[in-house]
């Protein structure tokens, strides 16, 4: 199929993207495209204009200052997949973007492009939770950091004015002893998982002081475990801590798999992501 007429303009400044925003009610921003362009071509939706934002400057970094790792939303998948910064100081990033899609995918889709998408199936979003991450807003009236606990309200729908830029996300360097773990299942290596998790804490002296279990596609969006978390950071088993993960997640069925099944998945991942990690 092919995609509708749609206007398209690529402005050179974030307050000129944000003003094409402004007027256009239906306007969508585009990053990377791989997702944007494909529900276009399926006639999903039909914008009367694009806003290309590839254009502007300052959105395609990484960097490091006091403490903070800052993401620019224009980050393709594949640059964080091979910056030796995200590789030593977020490993769980480095883990998790081999598993997003293909190789042609990875080096267009944008890190911010998949945080404002926030599809419950994707593995940024759920990274970002584990990492306690804070999403950058830029609008009229300037930035807004939305801690990631508040950024994702339900299927597709985030905290994000239409009027808003997301332009970058802002991740607190794990401290000394941080350790981190990924896993998802899927049919096929690059299709979207049937269930994930992405896990980021740390342990002093085997006890973990501080521990988030992320998961993805077991709901409308990214997920803490908290009460299966709270059970580990007791000092108990994985064993008491998949127990509690009935009443952290309540898991939709798919086409295929019933939420029983995608329940056990989960189980199945916390405990090969938590014996990975404590035997590394
Ligand atoms: C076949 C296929 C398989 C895929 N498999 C996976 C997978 O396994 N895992 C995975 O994570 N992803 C997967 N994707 C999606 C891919 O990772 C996209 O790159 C990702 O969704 C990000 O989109 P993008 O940067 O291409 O953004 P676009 O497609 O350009 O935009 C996506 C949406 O976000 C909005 N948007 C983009 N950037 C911003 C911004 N800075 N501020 C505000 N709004 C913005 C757009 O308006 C649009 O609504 C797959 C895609 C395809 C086509």
């Amino acid at each position: 199929m092919k995609a509708p007429d749609v206007a398209y303009v690529k402005p050179g400044s974030l307050p000129e993207a944000i003003d094409w925003l402004d007027r256009y009610d239906d306007a969508k921003l585009l990053a990377g495209g791989q997702s944007l362009i494909t529900g276009l071509n399926m006639r999903l939706s039909s914008p009367s204009l694009l806003i290309d934002i590839n254009g502007i400057d300052g959105l395609s970094s990484i960097s490091e200052a006091n403490g903070v790792i800052r993401i620019g939303a224009l980050v393709r998948h594949a640059e964080l997949g091979a910056s030796p910064l995200i590789a030593q100081k977020l490993p769980l990033i480095a883990k998790a973007v081999p598993h997003i899609a293909h190789m042609a995918i990875r080096n267009r889709g944008t890190i911010g492009g998949s945080l404002a998408l926030s599809d419950p199936a994707t593995e940024h979003p759920a990274c970002c939770l584990a990492l306690g991450a804070t999403i950058v807003a830029t609008g009229k009236n300037g930035e807004r950091r939305i801690p990631i606990e508040k950024y994702f309200k339900g299927l597709f729908e985030t905290a994000l004015e239409h009027n808003e830029v997301l332009t970058a996300i802002e991740i607190p360097v794990p401290a000394a002893g941080a350790k981190s773990g990924f896993s998802e299942l899927v049919r096929r290596h690059g299709d979207y998982a049937t269930v994930g998790l992405a896990v980021q804490g740390t342990q002093n002296n085997g006890k973990w002081t501080a521990l988030r279990l992320a998961y993805f596609s077991v709901g409308d969006h990214a997920m803490l475990a908290e009460k299966a978390a709270s059970v580990l950071l007791k000092g108990g088993s994985i064993e008491d801590a998949q127990a509690a993960l009935g009443d952290d997640l309540s898991p939709p069925p798919d086409s295929e798999n019933s939420s029983q099944t995608k329940m056990q998945f989960a189980r199945v991942l916390l405990k090969r992501v938590m014996t990975s990690i404590e035997a590394a």
